[in-house]
């Protein structure tokens, strides 16, 4: 039985002031969630919501990492100094990583190979453009994304990782992907990994990203293979992101 999972990728916004408010007020009703929470702020706010989070069962994630152990490569984070700020997850491969800073399929694996290696659970982000999706060309887009990160991992490794499916064009838009829609890609990569472990396939995460927000986020979570959200803008308010949050209970 998968467990329900909701990240919230706060992306480039936030201040120490509004971050205290956002996860005083996120703690205060945590009561009625049952599945994990994580939240991904900017890397120099990860310490403060480190310190924030001690005692609640509220993880921290990176929004992104440099592959490489350490030296000169200026303005990078690495998964070791992700680690050791108390992050157990970070996501990799955003589309907004792809477009805007020309991150590769290659570079993506190099990427959560890193994070695994430091013992971080590396949120593997895919999805296909409106083009794409419209030339018929998702499901061969989505494998392309997912086979370089099985290949360079192998095939065990997929036990700890987490997929979240992000159509670009549901991204910051507003506009989600149909229930249906959303679960036709789940299950395709569910069924592309269970061509090589049907275990881990049935077990892994995947998690649906794209304008997810209190109101459609209950008929999202009743599709069979929708196990949680990666939440952008609906994240950076309590009340929105606590509603998600008490919508992920999996069928
Ligand atoms: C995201 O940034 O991963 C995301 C899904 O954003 P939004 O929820 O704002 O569409």
């Amino acid at each position: 039985m998968r467990k329900a999972l909701v990240v919230g990728n706060w992306k480039m916004n936030g201040t120490q002031s509004s971050i205290d408010v956002l996860m005083h007020g996120l703690m205060a009703q945590l009561a009625g969630c049952s599945s994990g929470i994580v939240v991904c702020p900017p890397n120099v706010y990860l310490d403060q919501v480190r310190k924030l989070i001690e005692q609640t069962p509220i993880s921290v994630g990176g929004q992104n990492l440099d592959w490489h152990d350490k030296g000169a490569f200026t303005g990078e984070v690495s998964a070791e100094m992700l680690a050791d700020l108390g992050c157990d997850f970070v996501l990799v491969g955003h589309s907004e990583r792809r477009t805007l800073f020309g991150e590769t399929n290659e570079d993506v694996a190099m990427k959560c190979k890193a994070s695994l290696s430091k013992g971080i659970i590396p949120i593997l982000c895919v999805g296909e453009t409106q083009a794409q999706r419209e030339a018929g060309e998702t499901e061969d887009v989505i494998a392309s994304q997912l086979v370089p990160v099985f290949d360079k991992l192998g095939t065990e490794a997929m036990a700890s990782v987490v997929i979240a499916y992000e159509p670009v064009w549901a991204i910051g838009t507003g506009i989600t992907a149909s229930p249906q829609q959303a679960n036709d890609v789940h299950a395709f990569i569910r069924h592309t990994l269970a061509e090589k472990d049907l275990n881990i396939a049935n077990n892994i995460q995947i998690l649906y990203g794209g304008s997810v927000n209190a109101d459609n986020a209950g008929e999202l979570f009743g599709m069979q293979d929708i196990d949680g959200a990666l939440v952008g803008g609906a994240s950076l308010d309590a009340a929105s992101f606590l509603a998600i949050c008490q919508a992920a209970v999996l069928v």
